[in-house]
């Protein structure tokens, strides 16, 4: 018997990485995307273990472990003076969370999904062909396609929308539900600072991070140390038109250069060293109550689009994947009934947890950005957990053994 077949929607990590997992299902898989070439653009990923353990099951750690980078400690600083709040030694991540931890280039895990995807057979993708629509019954599920002025058709067993922040398949799930694009009144300027023009500080073998009067500031090296991934997050209020702006809009150096001003040295050399900023404005959407009607689903961005804070957007969407490539693994036929309970289960299994990040992440970003006493309160309060205890904290996100096992209820879309 042939294998049933997914259409996706997107081909970006999230959409890649559940080609990669349904394949292993015993699926076969045609990826659709609306950019004409793939682009392998954007910056740094931390990558967390309850991601490297999927990417593991995929064989992508292999092909990513030449460009990539094991960091030693996640260290948080204060912007006046540079002093360091907490210093969480990651240790053997190994050994704590069942997988490690990475700091990878964005372009160089998109390649090597891609890569990965290319070798196999069952996986068909086509770029420059957009998902306009979809019908989905008991015979299986039409999506509509766009290539330029020509309209085709893909017919497939389900569709999962893996097509990001501004995904068309949720917005056509939700049928004009109320999901709204929050926009956070913050934007992320990110840079790659090459090695020769930053201080050795910032070449260490961590993820820094530096809190400040309503900005932050990430930084760590990147590509065997040859570069300094930069990104600085400041509020700035450009009004919900801009709301549509792509990852790659030019930022201009002065005005980040002004807002850090009064920054201790380290921070703004960093700042300085920097000749190309690209911003992008932070974005997200309240969690669904549900991801899946019949035989359509929502991964990624798509069903979670969340800020940056707790760097997890990539890490949830390979989350997602691995719970859905186990959920139609189990699927017994291919009939509406089967492959929407098989649905229901993936979202089951990972709704609650995805919303739980997308909620801390917007905490955190008021946590991060507080100012005068407030901050002296929190910096305080970091100082007194101390590194361990602050690590601790995370235990409930990196473990890649503890992901928990669906729940009982049920998570369709209800047309
Ligand atoms: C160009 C780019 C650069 C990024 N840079 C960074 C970065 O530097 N740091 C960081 O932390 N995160 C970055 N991200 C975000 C991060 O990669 C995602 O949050 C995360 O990986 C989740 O990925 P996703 O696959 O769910 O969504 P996305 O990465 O947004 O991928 C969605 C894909 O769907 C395609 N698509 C959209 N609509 C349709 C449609 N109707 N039909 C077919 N295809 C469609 C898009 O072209 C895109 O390839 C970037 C994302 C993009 C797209």
């Amino acid at each position: 018997m042939s294998r049933p077949h997914a259409l996706i929607a997107g081909a970006g990590i999230g959409g890649l990485s559940a080609a990669l997992c349904l394949v292993r299902a015993g699926w076969q898989v045609s990826i659709f995307d609306c950019a004409p070439a793939l682009e392998e653009v954007g910056a740094g990923l931390q990558l967390s273990p309850n991601a490297t353990a999927i990417l593991r099951r995929l064989d992508i750690i292999e092909r990513l472990a030449p460009s990539c980078l094991t960091p030693e400690a996640i260290r948080v600083r204060r912007a006046s003076d540079g002093a360091t709040l907490a210093l969480m030694k990651l240790g053997d991540a190994e050994s704590r969370w069942g997988a490690p931890y990475l700091l990878a280039h964005r372009a160089d895990l998109q390649r090597a999904l891609l890569d990965a995807a290319a070798k196999e057979d069952a996986i068909r993708i086509h770029t420059g062909v957009a998902v306009a629509g979809f019908a989905a019954g008991a015979d299986g599920v039409v999506a509509a396609l766009r290539q330029g002025v020509v309209r085709v058709e893909a017919a497939g067993d389900c569709l999962i929308g893996a097509d990001g922040s501004r995904s068309l398949i949720r917005a056509k799930l939700l049928g004009g539900a109320p999901d709204a694009l929050q926009f956070s009144k913050r934007t992320a300027w990110r840079a790659l600072v090459p090695a020769g023009r930053t201080g050795a500080e910032a070449l260490r073998r961590e993820s820094c991070l530096w809190l400040g009067r309503k900005a932050h500031l990430v930084h760590y090296p990147l590509r065997g140390g040859s570069v300094v991934n930069v990104v600085a997050i400041v509020e700035e209020d450009e009004g919900p038109t801009a709301l549509d702006s792509g990852w790659s809009n030019q930022g201009d150096s002065d005005f980040l250069k002004a807002r850090f001003s009064t920054w201790h040295d380290a921070a703004r050399s960093l700042i300085g060293g920097a000749a190309d900023w690209r911003k992008w404005r932070l974005i997200d959407r309240d969690p669904l109550p549900a991801w899946s009607a019949g035989r359509v689903a929502l991964l990624g961005d798509a069903a979670h689009p969340m800020l940056p804070f707790l760097a997890q957007g990539a890490a949830q969407a390979i989350e997602d994947a691995g719970a859905l490539g186990d959920a139609l693994q189990q699927t017994a036929g291919r009939d509406e009934g089967a492959v929407s309970r098989a649905l229901a289960a993936y979202a089951a299994a990972r709704l609650d947890r995805a919303s739980r990040v997308q909620r801390e992440s917007r905490a955190q970003a008021k946590i991060y950005h507080l100012d005068g006493a407030a901050a002296f309160a929190r910096d305080m309060a970091i100082r007194a957990l101390g590194g361990e205890r602050m690590l601790a904290r995370y235990d409930w996100l990196y473990d890649a053994r503890s992901q928990s096992a669906a729940p009982a209820r049920d998570r369709r879309i209800r047309a």
